[in-house]
């Protein structure tokens, strides 16, 4: 008899709220779905909500940066629109790339302080690999 194991998020991530994702320069991308999911979230117009939050490159759709990290970013509480944040935001730390090559496990792992090295590559490949079968897109 085969015995199929669950796996929790937690085993191999457990967000500390330091915010690190949320800094820097740029942002996440946002696609058609995001500004949807945004836009629904905060109750605005689409241009009350572009012209607050959006930096539009070339087509390009990311959020404002302010004082060097996400417009929504609040030291206090996080993330302001967190149900209605990017699926990448919701995605990260756990990007499928660290399946593939070690090296994405040591960078990401390196920037988030989230993400359970302690494990191993090996065992935390297994873990996520088992996740993703269970829940599809794994939203963190
Ligand atoms: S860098 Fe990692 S631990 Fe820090 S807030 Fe982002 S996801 Fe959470
Ligand atoms: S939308 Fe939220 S989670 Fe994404 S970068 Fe901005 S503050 Fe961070």
């Amino acid at each position: 008899m085969s015995v199929s194991k669950k796996v929790q998020l937690e085993e191999i991530f457990q967000c500390t709220r330091c915010g690190y994702c949320c800094q820097g320069e740029t942002t996440v991308s946002l696609d058609q779905d995001d500004q949807q999911r945004m836009v629904e979230e905060l109750g605005l117009s689409r241009e009350e909500v572009s012209d607050r939050y959006w930096r539009i490159t070339d087509g390009i759709v990311q959020m404002k940066v302010i004082d060097g990290h996400c417009i929504f970013y609040d030291e206090q509480s996080g993330c302001s629109v967190h149900r209605g944040r990017p699926w990448r935001c919701g995605q990260w730390p756990l990007h499928p790339s660290i399946l593939s090559d070690e090296n994405n496990f040591i960078t990401i792992g390196n920037s988030c302080p989230g993400i359970n090295q302690d494990i191993g590559y090996e065992e935390f490949c297994v873990k996520l690999r088992l996740l993703l079968a269970q829940q599809g897109k794994l939203i963190c």
